[in-house]
């Protein structure tokens, strides 16, 4: 931990190595408390630095140094300089010269989790984005690879299984019978941060697969032992996004073995590490009791998305940390593609926009905005954010719209075919697509380098006695912190016009162009797009599919709406145009609730609602979907000042309850129809049918009787799956009745043992609106299943407060944010990670009403004010605060 000012790196500084490291042989002897490396690196100048080369300079923290050699010289404490963060060695005296280092480590005191360390007894690391420096001293940057064989070394009893990057070559056990090793080679040069090993006792579950070109490779999924039986989906997943890769881009695997190890201690979802595919377990372990529909979709894409990183990260990895959204936006597309070619596509779309907007958005609009290719960073663990991985997938999927599928599939295989064992840029790979389509992406660029969310504002003309209709989009840009005057992007806008019938009106421009796709591109602050041809007065459906990622303005009145909800051929947008009725319903009741009047009622939303409900054409998971109303955040962030969360909070409340009375009958026959026949399956159309179920009982709920509530504790008993029962409990910990605490307690006693399941009792009572819920929350961090040190425990109980809790974290009396502080400076003090990213729960204090804006100020000047302070927390709480 640092406690001077430190000094930010900046993307336009950027020099290559002065050495290169070709080969990397490890002998890695572990130990808990005392783990051994010896690095035998084999080094040289490298021909592209200018000059003279100078020191060797390796990057190295909270190592014990034993000895260095270099060329097989043992050198004196006079030939290196050593620090808390390096080692020099002076200019060497040949080239290429071998250097051997010994260190030791302490895994067991690990506990920021990156480096080598423990978790419940197994030994892995995570070196993204500097931790391979924890475990020996090297040029631990993206840009210098290198082929890699490591042997691992551990106790027999302690570590029967172990395990490194790439392919096995070699194991055996040591005289006296104590020890073994294994040796594990990895032909792919790779970077530092992809390096991995594990040892431990793990089971396993096995299977294999056949590439296209007809190789077989052995898969393999590390458990801790009596949970393999939870590893069948993350298994199906895997090969399932092995053949998706092959089909889609024409991507083979490439060793022979590919392994999944979980451990229960992670900072993150999960790492690529090659061949060697790290997981937090909450992300791989899954049975129908243990796991919600939710879970179950989460795995896919995180084991696909970890995957297709062998592709898109690791054979082509980053130049330098600037250029994160390289491997992370275009690996989110890929996960995205391939969850949309699994499921249902407009579903898929509609939590992806979901996401973004709830976790990117507030980002863009905050003190933390920031380009999706950062100019700038003090500390690099704070960029691993909404921005740098949702929006950088937008903007790849806007190549897609841009070039169409078949001209992007070409730049794509131009990007592999170009830069295949390289660390490359972000303008390497925008060439690629500009030079396989002969289109000029110059333009197009700026999304890269400039921060904040546009704003779309559009206008409709209609001429009756001409039949055109004059469209004008202009494009204005906020200004983002450090950004006060920003330049006009290359923005691709999807539409379509919807005539009196509700069809789709072809669309001709002015010139005679057929609009083929409903595509404009728009290049300019402001232009005039002219249709001919047009019948009768249109209603525009505007941005179809969210062909970009801006905020739209357009004026249309309820009846347009209505209209849309019902007949938009594109049901991305019809959803949307739900969304934006009710956004409009409900912050108009916020100001009415603020006023101390009496809101409105909202009987055309709630009436258009309806018609989607009983519409058995869609498909259930659609219809899930549609009548989810915004979120209390989304409500905050679309208000954007003078925001008031219990004002929110009620008048959301108020807008179920309208909803659940009106159509008391429909959600009664929609709960009754959808009851689920035969076992359970985690297929999408079955948990379709189970989310519009849960949805239906939601409402039905909101109405707060007697018989309601004791439907809801009817589905919590009867309850034959995780979706089931964890969604009866979420509908609970909303209210104040003795089932409430009924469910707690079963579900506490049922689940107690299993360390993942037992998370959704913290995350439900830390979520609840209720005015006891800081109280509990306090109560939980001193329950015996809590830990602090455990990142999963403090998402689900501080993180859910946090982050999901918008009533009561914003509390009028400012205990929540005092709370929030004060567990940021207790987790800081051993993950600084963690801390940081809790800290987010501030990220838009600057919107809230006066009397909170003061009270959150003031808990993260206290945050502020505190010595010592981690790089990473310092950083974040500087920004909100500048
Ligand atoms: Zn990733």
């Amino acid at each position: 931990m640092k406690t001077d000012t430190p000094r930010p790196i900046l993307l336009k500084d950027y020099r290559p190595p002065n050495y290169l490291i070709d080969t990397v042989a490890l002998d890695v002897s572990l130990h808990p408390t005392r783990t051994r490396v010896l690095a035998r690196l084999k080094v040289r100048r490298n021909p592209a630095w200018q000059g003279d080369p100078g020191p060797l300079q390796l990057d190295g923290e909270t190592l014990e140094l034993e000895s260095v050699r270099l060329d097989g010289r043992q050198l004196g404490a006079g030939d290196y300089r050593l620090s808390d963060k390096d080692l020099v060695i002076g200019v060497p005296p040949s080239d290429p010269f071998t250097i051997e280092i010994v260190t030791y480590c302490n895994p067991e005191a690990n506990k920021a989790l990156t480096g080598l360390y423990l978790s419940r007894g197994v030994y892995c690391t995570q070196c993204e984005a500097q931790g391979f420096r924890r475990i020996a001293y090297f040029l631990d940057r993206p840009d210098v690879l290198a082929t890699y064989t490591t042997r691992i070394e551990a106790d027999r009893e302690e570590a029967p299984v172990l395990l490194g990057n790439g392919n096995p070559v070699e194991r055996g056990t040591l005289a006296g019978g104590k020890r073994h090793y294994a040796v594990w080679r990895d032909p792919h040069p790779k970077p530092s941060y992809l390096f991995a090993i594990v040892g431990g006792n793990l089971a396993s579950y096995a299977s294999d697969f056949v590439t296209a070109s007809g190789r077989k490779v052995d898969l393999r999924i590390y458990v801790e032992p009596g949970k393999e039986n939870r590893c069948a989906w993350a298994m199906d997943s895997l090969k399932r996004s092995m053949r998706w890769d092959e089909e889609r881009f024409g991507r083979e695997y490439d060793l022979d073995v590919f392994n999944i190890v979980a451990v229960s201690d992670f900072n993150m979802g999960a790492m690529e590490n090659k061949g060697l595919n790290i997981f937090n377990d909450g992300l791989i372990l899954a049975s129908p009791e243990t796991a919600t529909d939710a879970s179950f979709a989460a795995i896919e894409r995180v084991i696909a998305h970890e995957y297709f990183h062998n592709w898109t990260g690791n054979r082509i990895t980053c130049r330098d940390w600037f250029q994160l959204c390289l491997k992370e936006g275009l690996t989110v597309f890929r996960d995205q593609e391939f969850c949309a070619d699994q499921r249902s596509a407009t579903v898929e779309r509609i939590r992806d926009v979901r996401t973004l907007k709830a976790a990117q958005f507030p980002e863009d609009a905050g003190p933390l905005a920031h380009p999706v290719r950062p100019g700038r960073y003090i500390e690099i663990n704070n960029f691993y954010t909404a921005t740098v991985y949702n929006k950088g997938a937008e903007l790849v999927r806007m190549l897609q719209t841009l070039l169409g599928r078949e001209g992007f599939r070409r730049g794509m295989d131009l990007y592999f075919e170009r830069h295949d064992g390289q660390a490359a840029t972000v303008e390497d790979f925008v060439a690629c697509f500009a030079d396989a389509t002969a289109k000029d992406l110059g333009q197009f660029m700026t999304w890269y380098s400039q921060a904040g969310t546009p704003e779309l504002v559009c206008q409709l003309k209609y001429d009756a006695r001409a039949k055109t209709a004059d469209l004008t989009i202009s494009q204005v840009l906020p200004p983002t912190p450090g950004e006060p005057k920003k330049k006009p992007l290359h923005i691709p806008v999807r539409l379509g016009l919807l005539g009196g019938n509700g069809q789709d009106i072809d669309l001709t421009l002015a010139s005679g162009q057929r609009l083929e796709g409903g595509l404009l591109e728009l290049r300019k602050r402001s232009e005039t797009f002219r249709f001919r041809d047009v019948p009768s007065r249109p209603v525009p459906s505007l941005l179809r599919g969210f062909s970009a990622p801006v905020n739209l303005t357009v004026e249309l009145g309820d009846a347009d709406l209505e209209f849309l909800m019902a007949n938009d051929s594109d049901l991305y947008n019809r959803w949307q145009a739900a969304q934006d009725y009710a956004t409009r319903v409900l912050v108009e009741a916020v100001k009415a609730i603020r006023a101390g009047k009496r809101p409105r009622k909202p009987a055309g939303f709630v009436a258009a609602l309806g018609v989607t409900l009983k519409d058995a054409s869609l498909a259930p998971g659609y219809r899930a979907q549609f009548l989810f109303l915004p979120s209390e955040s989304d409500l905050a962030r679309v208000m954007a000042r003078d925001v008031d969360p219990l004002a929110i909070h009620k008048a959301r409340k108020e807008l179920r309850k309208a909803i659940g009375t009106t159509h008391y009958r429909a959600l009664v026959d929609t709960y009754r129809e959808y009851e689920p026949k035969g076992p359970y399956s985690p297929a999408p159309e079955p948990a379709g049918k189970r989310a519009l179920r849960n949805v239906a009982l939601g409402y039905l709920a909101s109405r707060g009787r007697p018989e309601d509530i004791a439907r809801v504790a009817g589905h919590f008993s009867n309850a034959r799956n995780a979706t089931d029962e964890v969604s009866a409990l979420a509908m609970l910990s909303e209210l104040r009745a003795p089932e409430r605490t009924a469910a707690f307690e079963r579900f506490y006693e049922r689940w107690k043992d299993d360390h993942l399941v037992i998370d959704n009792w913290f995350a439900y009572q830390a979520a609840s609106p209720l005015p006891s819920a800081l109280a509990t929350v306090v109560k939980l961090t001193r329950h015996p299943l809590f830990s602090i040190k455990n990142p999963n425990k403090v998402r689900a109980l501080i993180g859910a407060f946090v982050m999901g809790n918008p009533v009561n974290f914003n509390r009028p009396d400012g205990k929540g944010y005092e709370f929030a502080a004060e567990r940021v400076l207790e987790i800081d003090a051993f993950n600084p990670q963690v801390a940081a990213r809790l800290l987010s729960g501030f990220r838009s204090w600057k919107a809230l009403e006066v009397n909170r804006r003061r009270l959150a100020k003031q808990a993260l000047q206290r945050v502020a004010r505190t010595k010592p302070l981690s790089r990473d927390t310092s950083e974040i709480v500087g920004k909100m605060l500048e």
